[in-house]
């Protein structure tokens, strides 16, 4: 079967709407694009909008959303169980400077596909589709459900699947498949989490030129940072993850402070009265938000009591860990088609930064992994591309999954 040619038109189509977040340009045309698209094949489609109230409550760039109509698309072929799901996002970051060719045009050159969203992660929705279709094309039948979502918002918080995952989804499919690029022969069985926010810390402000009147917060800060990450940084290097990881530091939970820092006055002239520092926290998937939150207070105590200084913290934000166990019938599936398709051993991984799997995992307790088409470290970037062996391979693994999640064990893959 000839999958390139057609993930390429459909890669071609995907990439000239330019769906771009914040604000989330061109949704409404990508959401009928993949209607008819999927329609086409013979699915039944749902074009479903994201409510107002909840983008109000969890699109971070509230209210830049006012406007900008939000879709789900969310197509079915065939039914019952066992149920394959595949997820897509459509939305892409914004351009850019320093592009050679045109963002929102396919340009092809050799083997690469130029364009924002190449990679992350239209070239991922066009091999599904050019699996499924060309599996359909020669008459397979699904025994059970094949599920495919487009959604809106992955790269604000993964609004689109958060909403699908709580409030249209009545259980957690069988297998889930988020298409996102981890090269057509990697498999990311989850993330890491995150527990972000301040800690501001009290001082006395006065003039700068009596600094003996004054307690200088700035300074009270710094001694709080550096006694608190003495006593965490032992702490953290005595845990490690047992999910699998590609770079060794990488099992370790970790903690950036200081990302941005500042004192309140913000003038050279005054003693600083406050002063706020920010923390960035990475969780393995052994960990819980709320241990770590508990946890950042138990130290930021000590290290207080043993400075002397006054704080507050605040947690501006988290994402839990995800990890679905690499014995799960999902990464067994995924590993063995990439093996027996391409001929080669995946490498599973953890990845460092989230994605919608943790809605799956956390919300429908569903096993689930990353898998798809595109160049390590091109996402976000001037000149994004993808490579046609890329979407070629992921697509022949796709047909290999769907055919050993839901199929008649057929002969041909
Ligand atoms: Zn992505």
């Amino acid at each position: 079967v000839e999958l390139a040619g057609s993930a390429l038109k459909f890669l071609s189509r995907f990439v000239e709407v330019p769906t771009v977040n914040p604000p989330g340009e061109g949704y409404e045309a990508f959401a009928k694009l993949a209607e008819s698209l999927l329609r086409d094949m013979g699915f039944s489609v749902e074009v479903i909008e994201v409510p107002s109230d909840y983008l109000d409550m969890y699109y971070p760039y509230a209210p830049a959303h006012r406007g900008y109509p939000r879709y789900v698309v969310l197509g079915r072929y065939g039914e019952g169980s066992p149920v394959l799901h595949f997820n897509g996002h459509y939305d892409v970051v914004p351009p850019g400077s320093g592009w050679s060719y045109e963002p929102f045009k396919a340009t092809i050159v050799g083997d690469r596909v130029y364009g924002r969203g190449t990679t992350d992660m239209k070239g991922g929705i066009a091999a599904v589709l050019v699996a499924v279709e060309s599996l359909l094309k020669e008459g397979f039948e699904p025994r059970g459900t094949i599920e495919v979502a487009l959604v809106p918002d992955e790269e604000a918080g993964g609004v689109g699947s958060r909403f699908l995952v709580e409030r249209i989804l009545k259980a957690a499919p069988d297998y889930v498949i988020i298409a996102e690029p981890t090269t057509s022969t990697m498999v990311s069985i989850g993330h890491k989490g995150m527990v972000r926010g301040l800690v501001r810390v009290f001082g006395k402000q006065v003039h700068g030129s009596t600094p003996w009147l004054g307690e200088n917060a700035f300074l009270i800060a710094a001694r709080l940072a550096s006694r608190f990450s003495e006593l965490y940084e032992p702490i953290l290097r005595s845990r490690r993850t047992s999910a699998p990881v590609l770079l060794p530091e990488g099992a370790y939970p970790t903690i950036n402070l200081g990302g941005y820092a500042e004192s309140t006055s913000r003038k050279d002239n005054i003693v600083p009265g406050e002063f706020v520092f920010s923390f960035d926290r990475r969780l393995i998937p052994e960990e819980s938000v709320d241990e770590v939150v508990r946890e950042l207070r138990e130290l930021l105590d000590r290290a207080s009591k043993e400075v002397g200084s006054r704080y507050e913290l605040k947690v501006l934000g988290s994402v839990p860990p995800s990890a679905t166990p690499t014995e799960a019938a999902v990464v067994r599936l995924v590993s063995n088609c990439i093996e027996e398709v391409l001929g080669v051993k995946p490498s599973l991984y953890l990845s460092f930064g989230r994605n919608d799997l943790v809605y799956y995992t956390n919300t429908l307790r569903a096993y689930g992994v990353c898998y798809g088409p595109g160049i390590m470290n091109v996402a976000h970037t001037a000149d994004e591309y993808t490579t046609i062996p890329e979407l070629e391979n992921s697509a022949r693994v796709y047909r290999c999954v769907i055919r050993r999640a839901l199929g008649d064990g057929g002969s041909s893959l």
